[in-house]
């Protein structure tokens, strides 16, 4: 079964989750998770992942500092990864 929306413009029902059938107004559908079709916009809960910079918009001494921080933002928490993990084969 298909959800029934409610029309904002008109206060009809309808299925169709792009428009309104009975007045053909856009829906304005808002979701906290969708991606609102931005590429840089990260999904909901992905995964992080090591990524250096490599935007040949900065120059090359400010790319090697910022990926020294993020070498080092990673190896804490490697080692803050490695306590927890240790922490909870303590605990059971
Ligand atoms: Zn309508």
């Amino acid at each position: 079964m298909a959800t029934q929306l409610k029309c904002t413009e008109c206060g009809q029902w309808g299925e169709d989750p792009d428009r309104c059938p009975s007045c053909a107004a856009e829906r304005q559908v808002h979701s906290t998770f969708a991606n609102h079709e931005n590429p840089n916009r990260h999904k909901a809960f992905e995964m992080p992942t090591m990524e250096w910079n490599n935007d040949p918009q900065n120059p090359h001494w400010k790319r090697s500092l910022i990926n020294a921080g993020k070498a080092m933002h990673w190896a804490v928490l490697a080692v803050g990864g490695a306590i927890a993990w240790m922490a909870y084969w303590v605990a059971v």
